[in-house]
């Protein structure tokens, strides 16, 4: 049956506006928290060569066997969707020559990525991420500040999390801890999945991150990783630990957490939150020093993560519910033709001050505009009726407490500017779950 081409792609879908007050907030915060750490943004394009994922993130990954979004563009070439920007910064910082600078880089992106997953909860095709990387520095100290300054974005918009961390060691110390696991694996064979059997032979690290039931009790008893660490990532590892107490950071360690890719180094974390179910990975990141040279570029120190703004979007809006989506400071209610052009010369003055207003052109009479003020849930509506237009006086009620009095326009400007600096403060650009609008009075 042919598709309708009134529906979209599954898997993707349309952030209509009351949805996308939120994914705003959510980058604001981050723009803001990852400005007070030094990071700058980077926008690479969204088309890559297939072979710079191919490379970086593995032939034999899901990503880049089953879900990568490939095609051939007119001269031939393959070109995929993004699945993920690591590998596309890593490439912008090489070709761009910011290796040669003193400084290691602060960069952090927002966008879409593209992922042919199969469908369930949580997951979409065309999905989100904000992620922030160094490059040029392997010192753990840095590692505690990124995870800090993420910390913080999630404490920010009040979204409750858990830091896990592990070490996955190094060129040295990793080669012979996987042959030991892979002999470890193929003794216990007959009682793992399918694709455990296969991960033992391609990488038997992944087989660690394995998430059926049935292979949980062989995975527990596995020889880990932390016990096989050489004495440069032992002493990594716990400087970096020492750097998150330091920092008054809460921390688990997780043996069985691995970043499966060859070029990941020493550092591995994931955010996790306790409000979604079993898709409550929030953010993921760790130190990936090999990965220019993969790509063929010079030795790079790096270290990132990102985090799934889909996912993180889906938290806030149990937290928040309608608190989120946009509220106009002030509804003008017009009477008459001459309140008319009087109440769009008022809104056009106020909103070039800055505040949020919001006019109907078609009218209708007050108790209906006052309904329609209500629903969108204004804080404030402003009667102009002829009344007013010859006092130059003007009706202000607080829909928070029915209050109401007389402001001249003047008044009416500095009233609500003082309120949105007020509730812009109180909530640290979140929107509050209990917004109070005082009384004039108070
Ligand atoms: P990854 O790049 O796989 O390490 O994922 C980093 C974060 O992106 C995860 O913790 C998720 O929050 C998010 N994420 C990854 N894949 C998807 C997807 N298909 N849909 C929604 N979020 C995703």
């Amino acid at each position: 049956m042919e598709e309708s081409l009134l529906t979209n792609i599954p898997g993707t879908r349309d952030l209509l506006p009351d949805d996308v007050a939120v994914w705003q907030s959510v980058e604001e915060h981050a723009r803001r928290i990852f400005a007070q750490y030094g990071f700058q943004e980077i926008r690479t394009p969204i088309l890559e060569a297939s072979d710079l994922f191919a490379r970086s993130i593995g032939g034999d990954t899901d990503i880049v066997g089953k879900e990568m979004y490939t095609f051939a563009d007119q001269s031939g070439k393959s070109i995929s969707l993004r699945p993920e920007a690591t590998a596309s910064v890593v490439r912008a910082y090489v070709q761009h020559s910011m290796h040669r600078a003193s400084a290691p880089a602060k960069l952090y992106y927002i966008g879409p990525m593209f992922r042919h997953e199969k469908k369930q909860k949580g997951r979409w095709r065309q999905f989100y991420q904000i992620g922030a990387e160094v490059l040029g520095s392997d010192h753990p100290a840095i590692e505690a500040e990124v995870i800090e300054m993420l910390l913080r974005f999630f404490a920010a918009l009040g979204v409750q999390s858990r830091l896990l961390i592990n070490s996955v060691g190094c060129a040295n110390c990793r080669p012979p801890y996987v042959s030991t696991l892979r002999q470890v694996l193929h003794q216990r064979a007959s009682s793992l999945c399918e694709d455990c059997r296969r991960r033992t032979e391609v990488n038997p690290l992944r087989v660690l991150d394995c998430k059926v039931e049935s292979c949980q009790p062989q995975i527990n008893s596995l020889p880990m990783i932390t016990q096989h660490l050489c004495a440069n990532c032992e002493n990594h590892f716990e400087r970096f630990r020492n750097h998150l107490t330091e920092a008054g950071i809460p921390f688990e360690v997780v043996a069985r957490l691995v970043r499966g890719l060859d070029y990941y180094v020493r550092t591995a974390f994931e955010i996790v939150s306790g409000d979604l179910g079993a898709q409550n990975a929030l953010a993921g990141g760790g130190r990936y020093d090999g990965l220019s040279e993969v790509l063929g570029g010079p030795p790079v120190h790096g270290f990132g993560f990102a985090l799934g703004q889909d996912r993180l979007v889906m938290v806030l809006d149990e937290q928040w519910g309608k608190n989120a989506v946009w509220r106009p400071e002030l509804f003008v209610i017009s009477m008459g033709e001459a309140a008319f052009k009087r109440s769009l010369a008022i809104v056009r003055l106020l909103r070039a001050q800055g505040i949020a207003c919001y006019f109907e052109f078609e009218g209708g009479s007050i108790k209906s505009q006052m309904r329609l003020a209500n629903k969108i849930r204004a804080h404030h509506v402003l009667l102009i009726g002829e009344n007013e237009l010859l006092r130059e006086r003007y009706q202000i009620k607080c829909m928070q407490d029915s209050k109401q009095w007389e402001v001249t326009l003047s008044e009416l400007s500095s009233y609500l500017l003082g309120e949105q600096s007020r509730a812009r403060k109180e909530a640290g650009c979140v929107p509050a779950a209990n917004e109070s609008v005082p009384s004039q009075n108070s």
